[in-house]
């Protein structure tokens, strides 16, 4: 039950799409929390197989030598308190995949149709029991088409920046703003334009501007549609 004594029901999906720095991984993991759901980072993933590419000393642009990396990949996601990590292969690589090497060349890897069949496979198979709260680029459009709930997070690309500049300073990684803006507006252009599910936004997704929005604002807009909707109303 939830705080309206609205029955939250034990088969749930919530898509959350959009670029990077809108917002989608701190959202979904709160909203995850809140509905008592899985929360499923599918970046991390693509991530995952880049930096495994980079580490055994392949061209992240050879398709062959990926696709048998995403093949064979073993990826785990294990809570530490509220922190969610990233195993590869039994070893953390949680710190790993935020590096800018990975950032450089992840959107190169996610377009290959290899990569994505293999990592598309993965998340329906996470995604098949329960209530689950799943992050990417093409969730509601073609990983579950028939999410309950669907999100298209955007927000303007300077501040998306400067949201993702001040995570990679946390991480210990100093780079400038300029650095952060060019690097998104490249991996908006290769996951918007790629001929094998683009980020875009499904035709039945709800589109929340976070620019001007603080955390908690999203999480109430995006709680209030899915108990109006579990409520009965259209
Ligand atoms: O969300 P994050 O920025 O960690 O994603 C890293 C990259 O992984 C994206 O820029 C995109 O190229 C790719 N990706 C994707 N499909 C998803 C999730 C991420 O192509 N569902």
């Amino acid at each position: 039950m939830t705080a309206d004594n609205t029955p939250l029901p034990s088969r749930l999906v919530a898509a959350i799409d959009g670029p990077a720095g809108s917002g989608k991984s701190t959202l979904a993991k709160l909203l995850a929390e809140k509905i008592g759901g899985v929360y499923i980072d599918t970046g991390a993933m693509y991530r995952s197989v880049t930096a495994k590419a980079l580490d055994s000393g392949v061209d992240p642009k050879d398709e062959y030598a990926v696709g048998r990396i995403a093949e064979s990949i073993k990826i785990t996601f294990h809570r530490d308190g509220a922190v969610q990590k990233t195993f590869v292969d039994g070893a953390d690589f949680s710190e790993r995949i935020r590096r800018p090497d990975v950032n450089a060349s992840v959107s190169i890897v996610a377009a290959q149709k290899p990569v994505r069949d293999k990592m598309v496979a993965l998340q329906r198979e996470m995604g098949r029991h329960g209530r689950i709260v799943m992050e990417g680029r093409d969730i509601g459009t073609n990983v579950f088409p028939d999410a309950d709930f669907k999100f298209f997070l955007v927000a303007d690309d300077r501040v998306r920046a400067y949201r993702r500049l001040k995570e990679m300073e946390t991480q210990g990684h100093r780079l400038n703003h300029g650095e952060v803006l060019a690097n998104l507006r490249e991996r908006d252009a290769i996951d918007s334009g790629r001929a094998e599910a683009p980020l875009a936004k499904a035709a039945d997704a709800m589109e929340i501007d976070t620019s001007h929005l603080s955390i908690d604002e999203v999480l109430q807009k995006m709680l209030q549609i899915i108990l109006f909707r579990l409520g009965g109303h259209a």
